[in-house]
């Protein structure tokens, strides 16, 4: 299984893999490293672009996928054979990967600030690719757009840290809140805590400290059978 690095830290670009699989599927040809820089999308975050190469070749990450164990990083055109078990080097793009951590942790605050406005709403859903992105509360309550602004910008001053940490259900449930959604409760899952916050379990790529988010701007808010959507951008 490919080891996630991504996991372990936002901020590392730059990797040494060994190319274990060279495949190709109806997205085009993927290839399948012992670790990785690349986080695949999901949980609501685009997946990282940037480049990989060896000796003997060069190519684009196009897209990043797991599908079930695997890893798959898509590439632009290049020369099948010469990819055959080498040792790369992996680049990711760190524009790229860091707006949409920005993004994405964004969502995090977004969703305990108004969670602390409202106990009421609880979020349920948060998607973060730039120019579209949300986070869906459930439960059918308002919300002012101008107290939630003010208090996100509060929250952003205070420059808060953010932390990971690894725990189980039922220690999770115990120590924090009810799961509003199930997770498996036989493994520990991965979780991400801004301040003394309520932590969120994620698997995504968090800034270190909220201040890095930049201005996180509400677009809208529109309830809709008992779902609450906070649409915003970050600039
Ligand atoms: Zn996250």
């Amino acid at each position: 299984m490919t080891k996630k690095l991504y996991l372990q830290d936002t901020y590392q670009f730059d990797f040494e893999g060994l190319i274990q699989e060279v495949e190709k599927d109806e997205k085009g040809i993927f290839i399948i490293l012992d670790q990785t820089a690349f986080y695949p999308q999901g949980g609501g975050q685009p997946s990282d672009h940037g480049v990989i190469r060896s000796d003997h070749f060069e190519a684009n990450v196009i897209h990043v996928a797991q599908h079930g164990d695997q890893i798959r990083h898509y590439i632009g055109p290049t020369e099948i054979e010469l990819l055959a078990a080498q040792k790369v080097y992996g680049f990711v793009d760190q524009k790229r990967r860091l707006t949409n951590a920005r993004y994405h942790t964004a969502g995090h605050l977004l969703s305990n600030i108004v969670e602390i406005l409202n106990p009421k709403l609880k979020a349920i859903k948060g998607h973060s690719f730039p120019g579209e992105a949300y986070v869906e509360f459930q439960g059918n309550e308002a919300i002012d757009v101008g107290v939630l602004q003010n208090a996100i910008n509060e929250a952003i001053a205070r420059d808060d840290k953010t932390t990971i940490f690894e725990i189980d259900l039922l220690g999770f449930e115990k120590q924090f809140y009810k799961l509003p959604y199930s997770v498996p409760d036989n493994k520990k899952f991965r979780v991400m805590q801004i301040g003394n916050m309520s932590p969120i379990p994620c698997g995504g790529t968090h800034l270190s400290s909220i201040g890095e988010i930049g201005l996180i701007k509400i677009n809208k808010i529109k309830n809709k059978n008992a779902i609450l959507r906070v649409s915003y951008e970050v600039t």
